[in-house]
């Protein structure tokens, strides 16, 4: 008879690289509660592909659910996430250099969901990708990447291997660790449809030895009661910080180095989100779109750090309201993580699918290390994941205000995954991923105007 000790595989390979870090999660009880806002202002970009545009103009009365933002199928579709009234259609700024056009939405109080909405007719790959199309979703764990774009290419891949990804390991987030206790269900109910559809022959759900026993029992029962059980299995790994990274999790599991350029299709696998997952499988039960997610609200000027399900578009200041405002004086504001998150200036910013957390330090906490000149002690490049040495790159990328293309390709810079470990362990306090992330900007845009050494075009370039 088969028991929850057959559930569990071990990882086939060590990660080189990453870092321990403090991980501060306080809100592993936290029960995700439901806020309710008076109104919701949504991007119509919340995803890494071009934007969707508006098929709503101002004066519209919507539902909750109803398409407002379309642009074929190279984008991931946009829902309102409140019944009521389209106020304004205008450009807005999304994140401290981001801007978007976004549509606000007064809400009538009444939350109604559209009338025509139910559950999907899923009977093959193409109505399962359609589907997902549907559901409107994008990468929830940060990346953003319509899933519908990537789900096509790893059937047409005939990808063998399902990943699920609830490492989680930036500090202080908890949603995925909420989402499989929560939403056991609907994960599993994801997990089933891609394995009958698109052709799984294994999946693992990926997640860090030192949680809690609470999420992998919900799991483990859920996986049991599966006509798939014999092929859904649990991996754990060591606590590290960047584990949880694609790449790092392909290595961890598979035992396969994908090199820059490389997709998880080219080594049979697609690695999705838990929260993405959970949000497919509530899609399939209910029909309802992608139109609010779990924020965990936390960090030391936050009075009650908690788990909140917030409509999308909903701003930060409503959210922070809700958890009761701030403990003390925040000094920095954070969307996302700590590691990969982005600082912002204000709390007038919209959540979108991609939000996982909104954190907010009070000074000792937001102190940044004082600058001095590199040491060249290597711990930077010791701990890179992606074996880069970031202290060149940032010279390159930064010298003098004259970035060397040629240069930032020869080392590689492209294959930064902007994790922070290297900035993290820095003694020097050199805030080395602005840099990095100067590096890849700028390789990308030469990569795109299709010309390298410095604008000169060279045989040996292969940008
Ligand atoms: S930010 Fe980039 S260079 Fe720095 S450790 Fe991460 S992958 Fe390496
Ligand atoms: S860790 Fe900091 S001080 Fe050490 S080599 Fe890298 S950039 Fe220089």
């Amino acid at each position: 008879m088969k028991t929850a000790k057959d559930i569990f595989l071990k990882p086939v390979s060590r990660i080189k690289g990453g870092v321990l870090v403090k991980d501060n999660k306080t809100t592993f009880d936290s029960v995700p509660k439901s806020l309710s806002v008076s109104r919701v202002v949504i991007p119509l970009l919340q995803h890494c592909t071009k934007p969707a545009s508006a098929i709503v103009a101002v004066g519209d009365k919507v539902k909750k659910g109803q398409l407002i933002g379309d642009a074929g199928d190279a984008t991931a579709r946009i829902h309102a996430s409140v019944s009521g009234t389209v106020t304004d259609i205008s450009v807005r700024k999304i994140a401290p250099k981001e801007k978007a056009v976004c549509v606000t939405i007064e809400s009538d109080g009444n939350d109604e969901w559209l009338e025509t909405i139910a559950p999907p007719t899923v009977t093959d790959a193409e109505s399962l990708i359609d589907a997902v199309f549907n559901a409107g979703l994008a990468g929830m764990g940060g990346a953003g990447f319509p899933t519908h774009i990537k789900l096509r290419s790893v059937y047409e891949a005939k990808a063998k291997t399902l990943i699920i990804n609830s490492i989680e390991c930036e500090p202080y987030i908890t949603v995925d660790y909420r989402a499989c206790i929560d939403f056991g269900d609907d994960i599993i109910r994801c997990i089933e449809a891609l394995i009958k559809h698109i052709g799984f022959e294994r999946v693992l759900i990926a997640e860090e030895d030192k949680k809690e026993k609470g999420d992998e029992q919900a799991l483990i029962e859920r996986i049991e009661k599966s006509e798939y059980k014999d092929i859904i299995k649990i991996v754990r790994l060591k606590p590290k910080y960047a584990t949880g990274a694609e790449k790092m999790l392909i290595k961890a599991l598979l035992g396969i180095s994908l090199p820059e350029g490389k997709l998880p299709s080219d080594a049979s696998c697609m690695v999705m989100n838990t929260s993405t997952a959970a949000a497919f499988g509530n899609y399939l039960l209910t029909g309802r779109p992608l139109v609010s997610r779990c924020i965990t609200v936390a960090g030391s000027a936050i009075k009650e750090p908690a788990n909140i399900i917030a409509p999308l578009g909903a701003l930060i200041s409503d959210i922070i309201d809700f958890v009761g405002g701030f403990e003390a004086k925040p000094y920095k504001l954070i969307i996302g993580g700590p590691m990969m998150g982005h600082a912002v200036d204000s709390t007038d910013y919209p959540v979108t699918k991609t939000t996982n957390g909104i954190l907010a330090f009070a000074e000792k906490m937001a102190r940044v290390k004082t600058e001095t000149s590199c040491i060249r002690c290597g711990k930077c490049a010791e701990v890179c994941p992606m074996r880069i040495v970031p202290t060149d790159i940032y010279k390159a990328a930064t010298d003098y205000g004259k970035p060397d293309i040629n240069e930032l390709v020869a080392l590689n810079a492209q294959a930064c995954i902007l994790c922070s470990c290297c900035a993290y362990i820095c003694p020097a306090g050199i805030p080395l991923v602005k840099g990095l992330d100067i590096g890849k900007r700028l390789v990308a845009k030469a990569k795109a105007k299709g010309a390298g050494n410095n604008g000169k075009c060279k045989e040996s370039c292969d940008i």
